[in-house]
């Protein structure tokens, strides 16, 4: 038996016992007479000593260790004379009587404690050194607890766990596929799936009529921070469901989730429901962070027609009244400023209006609004003397983004975005399409199996940019966790969809022809949703970037630095697979 107890186990009501701990040398601190070392494993660290009356040998052995040796090491659990009240183990430690090095390490490139002196490429190289640091571990352990319990709140509400191919057919709607080249079937590909979309549709017709896997999915997008191009989703799919059925079951599931993993709670009420237009013009964004409040108000009516030209030229003018704000001082206007004119926000500039303690308002626009005009915005927008409000105008939809992101810098400098606080969101009615000028098509602002509100459906026809989808997402704390649909079923109006979004019915048919054909046999209604895991986890882990809860994450540029991928492959594989390289030019 290598070890009777782990590094984490053992307290004061152990003492006397004879133990056998075994795991990897932290620290070795020689003291003369007495040796002291940490010992970890993914449960703790535990104290032993090798004290002045040990064997020779044991005393040398203990002086020989590096750190990340691996050891087993027998003894007795002693009161520790100074005890460590920030370790569980703190109160103990195991006199040593026998210690045996079960595997050397090199010095490892990096400290392996709860904060290392690793840069991110070093430690991504090493991940499996990282990955034995207690932040990671203890992410890890959450990540698996996070599953753990989707899966049995799932299985418990008689959902099937099935799982779908990662060798499917490329379609050019969405992001771009991963593709993988086929021996068999020479000039051919399998693209790896974006998401088990359609074959959780094929499941429905197939009679499975509540689905869920927890899946890899695969994308080859430009990587934007915090993306990965292979991720994580819990996936689901129901039949005979509405809108109303869905939320409810995910909304239990999510209840579910915080309270088992993170022991929170929230009010019985059903969670709130926004929508999506609601969000857009109060929130400037589809995935309002609704911790806290100071909404954007809109002063178009109001401000224009006065001469001063930015305004009256603009389609919109916004505002936020960032409260108890009167007291900026010049430099954090520039810096908030400055911030809301970076190419990805794009604002020209900010208007703001300082509402003085004393009633008194000054503004950088005092040469067109008299204070008097200025207070009736003040009153449209509920700020209070001591608040300082900032005004964004010019197109709508960049305004909006303009107010959006000036409203969580504003969040994040005030500490209005407390990691440990959620406010959990369902945005509902987002558009069926999105019209994009560049290509002069529209595209499925969810996916093309999402169906049109019934209501909707005559705008097909007259105005396509109205309708509104069967549509949902799920947010919170300003990120989207989680969305999902109801689905077209009816093979005519996903025909229909189809040619809207510029498919020939011959496109349509080679791409989605299979789907098609399942709904001419018998299709129940359904919807589903999926959420991407690994953000979930970091939610709950009160961190921004998901790579810290995938144990071997990609870096920026997509590689695997630790195993060195993508990587050539050789001539004699090319040559199976009929494939020939060409040099970027
Ligand atoms: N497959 C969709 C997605 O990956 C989710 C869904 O509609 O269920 O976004």
């Amino acid at each position: 038996m290598y070890r009777t107890h782990t590094c984490g186990q053992l307290r004061a009501a152990d003492l006397e016992e004879t133990v056998t701990l075994a795991g990897w040398v932290q620290k070795v601190r020689n003291l003369g007479a007495m040796t002291f070392i940490d010992l970890r494993d993914r449960y703790g660290v535990t104290q032993l000593v090798v004290d002045e009356h040990a064997p020779a040998a044991l005393k040398a052995t203990a002086d020989s260790l590096g750190r990340e040796f691996v050891v087993q090491a027998t003894g007795r659990v002693i009161e520790r004379s100074s005890k460590n009240p920030k370790l569980p183990t703190g109160e103990i430690e195991i006199a040593l009587n026998g210690l045996k090095v079960l595997s050397q390490a090199d010095t490892p490139p990096f400290t392996i404690e709860e904060s290392s002196d690793g840069g991110d490429d070093l430690r991504m190289k090493y991940r499996y050194l990282d990955l034995r640091r207690p932040p990671l571990q203890r992410n890890m352990m959450l990540r698996h607890r996070m599953a753990q319990s989707a899966r049995s709140f799932l299985d418990r509400e008689g959902f099937l766990e099935i799982e779908t191919p990662f060798l499917i057919r490329s379609t050019p709607e969405g992001a771009r596929d991963f593709v993988v080249p086929s021996r068999m079937n020479p000039n051919e590909f399998y693209a790896l799936p974006q998401s088990p979309q359609t074959f959780k549709q094929l499941l429905m017709v197939a009679g499975y009529d509540k689905y869920f896997q927890i899946v890899r999915c695969f994308r080859d997008e430009d990587l934007r921070a915090d993306r990965q191009p292979e991720f994580t989703q819990i996936d689901c799919e129901m039949a005979f469901v509405e809108q109303d059925d869905v939320l409810d079951t995910f909304e239990r599931m999510a209840r579910f989730m915080f309270s088992e993993t993170l022991n929170v709670e929230f009010p019985a009420e059903p969670f709130r429901r926004m929508p999506y237009a609601e969000a857009m013009s109060r929130y400037g964004n589809d995935k309002p962070d609704l911790r806290f409040g100071m909404e954007i108000g809109e002063l178009t009516a109001i401000a224009k027609g006065h001469g001063f030209s930015i305004f009256d030229e603009a389609e919109y003018i916004g505002a936020i009244a960032a409260e108890k704000c009167a007291a900026f001082t010049r430099k954090q206007i520039d810096e908030l400023t400055e911030y809301v004119k970076r190419p990805q926000i794009g604002a020209k500039g900010l208007v703001w209006i300082r509402l003085e303690e004393s009633g008194e308002i000054k503004s950088s626009i005092d040469k067109f609004y008299p204070a008097e005009t200025l207070q009736k915005w003040a009153s449209e927008l509920g700020a209070q003397p001591g608040d300082m409000i900032f005004v964004a105008s010019g197109d709508r939809r960049r305004s909006l983004t303009v107010l959006s992101e000036l409203r969580l810098e504003l969040g994040n400098r005030l500490g209005l975005r407390d990691k440990t606080k959620f406010a959990p969101l369902w945005v509902v009615d987002f558009p069926l399409l999105e019209w994009d000028d560049e290509t002069q098509r529209f595209y499925a602002m969810h996916h093309p199996f999402t169906s049109p509100k019934p209501e909707d459906i005559p705008l097909l026809d007259t105005d396509p940019a109205k309708v509104r989808a069967n549509a949902y997402d799920f947010v919170v704390n300003g990120v989207e966790v989680g969305g999902g649909s109801i689905r077209i079923f009816d093979s005519a109006l996903q025909a229909r969809m189809f040619d809207l979004l510029g498919f020939t019915p011959e496109q349509a048919r080679t791409q989605f022809g299979f789907l098609m054909n399942a709904f001419r046999f018998g299709a129940p209604p359904h919807g589903g949703i999926a959420f991407g895991f690994d953000r979930f986890c970091s939610l709950f882990g009160g961190a921004d970037s998901i790579r810290d809860y995938i144990a071997f994450p990609k870096n920026n540029s997509g590689r695997d630095v630790m195993i060195d991928a993508p990587g050539a492959i050789d001539p004699a594989q090319l040559d199976e697979l009929f494939l020939r390289t060409v040099q970027p030019q």
